[in-house]
């Protein structure tokens, strides 16, 4: 059975150069269109007593945010020559996020590295873990090699 639609998680990490050249060969293989997406990390505006956790001055907008990762996934595209893909960005916790996407998207196959900007905390990066749990299609982790 070939995969048709290939969500591929991009988190900007040097990672992830790994983890788009493994998404863009298995597309290349399995005739596959490619879903690129980014999850702009959702972070409470308050902590758990009184103090906000982030002063509302230093607080970036969630629109600018979106804009921001629009620019940069559109960007990575370019330089990794991904033509003709879908470009997904979302705010959310990333594991979620992509699962959804693949799901609303009708992906057959996420792509998603091993570790990435959390490094190697657990066997698979908290990331990679949690999306494997989420997904309702095959998961594939592309290993990266332990600095
Ligand atoms: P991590 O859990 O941060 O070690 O990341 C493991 C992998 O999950 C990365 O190589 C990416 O494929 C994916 N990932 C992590 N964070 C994000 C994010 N914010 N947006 C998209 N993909 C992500």
């Amino acid at each position: 059975m070939a995969y048709s639609k290939i969500a591929v998680a991009i988190d900007f990490s040097p990672t992830a150069d790994v983890v788009i050249q493994r998404a863009l060969d298995m597309a290349h293989n399995n005739a596959a269109l490619l879903c690129l997406t980014h999850i702009v990390d959702h972070l409470p505006p308050m902590g758990f007593g009184e103090e906000p956790l982030i002063a509302p001055d230093w607080m970036i907008p969630e629109n600018t945010l979106l804009q921001e990762a629009e620019k940069s996934l559109n960007n990575f595209a370019l330089t990794h020559a991904v033509i003709a893909a879908e470009q997904v960005v979302a705010v959310g916790t990333p594991h979620h996020e992509i699962a959804r996407i693949a799901a609303e998207k009708n992906c057959d196959l996420i792509v998603v590295g091993s570790h990435g900007r959390h490094g190697v905390r657990l066997l698979l990066g908290s990331t990679a873990n949690g999306v494997l749990h989420h997904a309702l299609c095959d998961v594939l982790a592309v290993r990266i090699p332990n600095e």
